[in-house]
């Protein structure tokens, strides 16, 4: 699986590149490996590279990794859709849920963090582009859903997340990515209590370089990372 470390040493190359190329550092983008699918081994494969931050979609899935995985100091994202019955076993695998995407999947991790006596780390998925698959607060109600959320004592949000849809020419997604960082800025200004616009989390392998022109400071990606080359 030399692939792997191959694969890793070349994309964050070129994730620092963009970075370089309007200004920024290749350090402050978090990179986040997605692992749905793969193998154990090529987990491990990863994270013999020095990786630490892991995206996984699927509870059931993501329970028997985390199992076979306990002895690494891996953290866990949650980057797909989640049920409300599954909250439970969620906020027992990942550090943070990127695809909070309403108000009663909120209140049901708030819910079952206290009971655990702990403090869940989200970000607010945005379905930008409106596509009718794709799961997401709409851009004009993350304002006021914020406030509710707010007050939610056993959740702290830091950031946004979207996907754009998949385009062959990923220059067209920049309107997606630039539309997530305006909402972000507004988002900012407020000063929502409990509301700390820390992370841009967008960009996957097909259209991460323009997602970090647009101000990106988190990246999920899998395919770069596992495929054959
Ligand atoms: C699968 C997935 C990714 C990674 O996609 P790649 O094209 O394999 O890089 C990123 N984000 C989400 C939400 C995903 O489901």
């Amino acid at each position: 699986m030399y692939f792997i470390q191959n694969n890793l040493e070349r994309l964050k190359e070129s994730i620092d590149e963009t970075a370089r190329k309007i200004g920024r550092k290749g350090q402050d983008i978090t990179l986040v490996v997605v692992t749905k699918t793969r193998s154990i081994d090529e987990i491990r494969e990863t994270y013999k590279c020095g990786q630490r931050v892991i995206g996984e979609n699927k509870i059931q899935e993501a329970k028997s990794k985390y199992q076979s995985l306990s002895d690494l100091d891996l953290q866990w994202h949650l980057i797909g859709h989640l049920q409300r019955n599954k909250v439970k076993d969620a906020i027992e695998i990942f550090s943070m849920i990127q695809s909070v995407d309403s108000i009663r999947l909120a209140e049901e991790i708030d819910k079952r963090c206290e009971q655990r006596n702990k403090i869940m780390d989200i970000l607010i998925e945005v379905n930008v582009s409106g596509e009718e698959s794709k799961y997401g607060f709409r851009q004009n109600e993350v304002l006021s859903e914020l406030e509710t959320i707010s007050n939610m004592k056993n959740i702290k949000v830091l950031g946004l997340m979207t996907m754009a849809p998949f385009e062959i020419n990923p220059e067209d997604t920049r309107p997606v990515f630039s539309g997530l960082r305006e909402l972000r800025d507004k988002v900012a200004t407020q000063n929502i209590p409990n509301v700390e616009m820390k992370y841009l989390s967008m960009g996957m392998t097909n259209d991460y370089m323009v997602a970090i022109e647009e101000g990106s400071n988190m990246v999920r990606i899998g395919t770069a990372v596992f495929q054959k080359i």
